[in-house]
């Protein structure tokens, strides 16, 4: 395909989604090759063949400690960042039986929300924190919500959509002083900004391989020493009986590889990708007009940015970018043919136009300049054709 003067590569991709999913890191993928064929044991087996990945399993969740500030007794291996929250919800719920009101936000992640509004079916209480125009957390609310009945206050640590970071150290102590379980959802946090456990007094946090480089289908529930908790899958005596199941050794020690890997990258994160970012989002808001970004500039992910484009729809300006090879998300969920605005969104009250024309790019340590500038290229070219043909009223 021919653009302008400009010939477009047809095979290259330009991945700009890594709040979607990362790719796993070769360096990741080398450390569990060995783990199929090789040394496929148990690691709860009584002999050496087994036995011995238990020392894999060990460094791994070492790592993973390290990464968040944590110790390694409080790492607890799960599926997915969706296992992790829903561990930590359930485990709080069932340790504390006679308390049945939880408090979290508007714009929890469906691994939080959606089993938030399942649990109202089974007779609990949910109190939904609203945020403001900027995405921020109410804390005046947060704190006045919480009740003697109160079992959770369950808050995350930077949105999916917009990279707003939430004071998860200050919505902790609130839920301490008032002697509540805090847990957090990191899955987007972990490895894009530092955590330091040490000083951070959250009990729960949940994070997830897939966003960190390592593969799909592992996640981290870490539990704070003391914290009273009760397992959610229940089975063998893996991990210190808090999540029954075989070990998933190979994604366990790509993880582990992961999150050495993240730890030496986090400068980089912060500064050439954040870098990276702002050129992205600063060349865009000069090109095209009527556009702004959704969320806290300063309080946030140092990846990602979510630009609405009035009168456009997302959709379109999302297959604009797929045809020059370029993966982004869009702020409204497509589903049962209606084009409805994320409830991020709407919870922000981003104009029901604005929100349609929501973007969300995410970038990783694997983008380059010459990417960012292609995109940055492209886009002012896609809204002003997008615009031409608009059923928004503005040309
Ligand atoms: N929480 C947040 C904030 C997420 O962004 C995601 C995934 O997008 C999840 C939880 C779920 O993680 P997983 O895909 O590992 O189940």
């Amino acid at each position: 395909m021919v653009r302008g003067e400009q010939a477009v590569d047809q095979d290259r991709i330009i991945y700009l989604d890594n709040n979607a999913t990362t790719m796993v890191a070769p360096e990741v993928l080398g450390a569990m090759q060995p783990f199929f064929c090789e040394r496929y044991g148990n690691a709860s087996s009584m002999h050496r063949f087994g036995g011995d990945v238990r020392h894999d399993i060990d460094e791994a969740r070492a790592n993973v400690a390290h990464l968040i500030g944590a110790t390694p007794e409080e790492i607890v291996f799960t599926s997915c960042g969706t296992e992790s929250d829903n561990t930590a919800v359930v485990g709080t719920l069932r340790a504390n039986p006679d308390k049945r009101h939880i408090v979290t936000s508007k714009v929890e992640h469906p691994a939080i929300r959606g089993l938030c509004q399942y649990l109202t079916r089974e007779r609990y209480e949910v109190t939904e924190v609203p945020v403001n125009r900027q995405g921020e957390l109410d804390l005046d609310f947060l704190a006045d919500s919480i009740r003697p009945d109160t079992a959770l206050v369950s808050v995350m640590w930077a949105n999916n959509e917009t990279g707003v970071i939430f004071p998860v150290g200050e919505v902790a102590e609130i839920a301490h002083a008032n002697g509540v379980v805090f847990h957090t959802d990191a899955v987007q946090a972990v490895g894009r900004i530092p955590i330091n456990l040490a000083e951070t007094p959250v009990d729960l946090l949940s994070l997830s391989g897939h966003k960190i480089h390592a593969p799909k289908g592992i996640g981290v529930l870490y539990v704070r020493r003391g914290t009273k908790f009760a397992p959610f899958i229940i089975g063998g005596h893996q991990e210190r009986n808090r999540r029954g199941g075989t070990e998933n050794t190979a994604s366990i020690v790509g993880l582990g590889k992961a999150a050495e890997l993240a730890a030496e990258r986090i400068v980089d994160e912060n500064t050439r990708v954040k870098t990276l970012r702002d050129t992205l989002e600063e060349r865009i808001l000069a090109s095209a007009p009527d556009c702004f970004v959704n969320g806290a500039r300063d309080e946030r992910l140092p990846n990602t940015s979510n630009i609405s484009f009035e009168y456009v729809e997302g959709e379109a300006i999302l297959l604009k970018l797929d045809q020059l090879g370029v993966c982004a998300s869009s702020g409204s969920a497509c589903t049962s043919g209606s084009l409805e605005p994320s409830h991020v969104m709407r919870a922000m009250g981003v104009p029901f136009t604005a929100a349609h024309g929501s973007i969300r790019f995410s970038l990783s340590v694997y983008n380059t300049e010459e990417e960012i500038s292609f995109v940055a290229d492209h886009v002012p070219d896609i809204i002003t054709e997008l615009r031409a043909i608009s059923p928004y009223g503005r040309k």
